[in-house]
């Protein structure tokens, strides 16, 4: 039982929810939710930046800093966004006052349920009594336990059941079947490209902060492979080179694999389009838009390492 109180090795804050319920005094979840003082009504996973995060920080007296680099996702913000940004957000521990980031058109990712690895819920709940839900399977874009090199588990293979709400399904089932007709879970994806594994392990890397580089630095990497300095691209000049490399990065992917991420992605003769991903802020750090999913950068990083020694396209 004094497992309550501290976060398990790897574990997600958010996920640290549902454990505190299942193991916790209340019958009922809106009874936790509320003794917790969350904010989401749904605790959903792979939220880069939220209010619940720095709250459940505080009242388990973490360091800001602890809890980004193993139990949130928020080091992912470093690769999308400006220092001013990133600080604005937490600035709730000296203000208590909470601001999050805005991703734009953050609806058109797609969301995951949350996810387990089956040899992890064994191996927890042999350790500590209890499964858990781990920070890196509810990582947008990842799939994979990268431990036991395993597929995650989300989804009913029979009736679909999912939990995109921590309260359906607190813990990870030790027993591996479904709470509502106790058929088998299963992974909810089928097929994974060795280039979407490479994003995988980008991601991991931008979750823990072991990604070498940050936000200034993708967007002049993208500027170098475009070819134009930041005073001209955004002039008419720069405008058709621009589009290339939107171009590229989108014929880079297949649109399957473009769909595994996004909800919206538009094919019209022969022509992808991608208004999450196609925006300013993936080459310059200058502007006024606003931040773009970690998603974007996680897919551009991979298409510029396999172009590394590409000519500039306004050469
Ligand atoms: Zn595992
Ligand atoms: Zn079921």
């Amino acid at each position: 039982m004094n497992n309550i109180y501290r976060l398990l090795p790897g574990e997600d804050i958010l996920g640290f929810v549902g454990r505190m319920h299942y193991l916790g005094p209340f019958s009922a979840f809106e009874t936790t939710r509320q003794h917790l003082g969350l904010t989401a009504k749904r605790i959903q996973p792979g939220k880069i930046t939220n209010k619940d995060d720095l709250k459940l920080g505080k009242l388990l007296k973490l360091e800001p800093k602890y809890i980004k680099k193993q139990h949130s996702h928020s080091m992912m913000l470093q690769y999308c966004a400006t220092q001013e940004e990133i600080d604005k957000a937490y600035d709730y521990y000296a203000t208590d006052k909470v601001k999050t980031v805005t991703f734009f058109d953050s609806s058109g990712v797609k969301a995951n349920p949350w996810r387990w690895c089956r040899e992890c819920a064994s191996e927890d709940s042999e350790k500590f009594g209890c499964s858990y839900y781990h920070r890196n399977h509810q990582i947008q874009g990842v799939w994979h336990c990268h431990k036991h090199e395993c597929l995650l588990m989300s989804e009913c293979q029979n009736c679909a059941f999912e939990a995109n709400s921590i309260n359906k399904q607190c813990v990870p089932p030790s027993d591996g079947v479904c709470p509502v007709c106790n058929f088998e879970f299963g992974p909810k994806i089928s097929y994974i490209s060795p280039i979407m594994l490479e994003v995988e392990k980008v991601l991991l890397s931008m979750a823990s902060g072991a990604l070498n580089t940050n936000y200034t630095d993708m967007t002049k990497r993208a500027l170098d492979y475009i070819g134009i300095d930041y005073e001209s691209v955004e002039l008419r000049v720069g405008m058709q080179y621009v589009r290339e490399f939107y171009r590229n990065i989108l014929q880079f992917y297949d649109v399957d694999e473009l769909t595994e991420y996004f909800f919206n992605v538009e094919e019209m003769d022969g022509n992808v389009r991608l208004k999450t991903m196609c925006r300013n802020r993936l080459y310059n750090c200058q502007t006024k838009q606003l931040p773009l999913h970690p998603i974007c950068y996680a897919l551009m990083h991979v298409f510029l390492d396999h172009h590394h020694d590409a000519v500039p396209l306004a050469a």
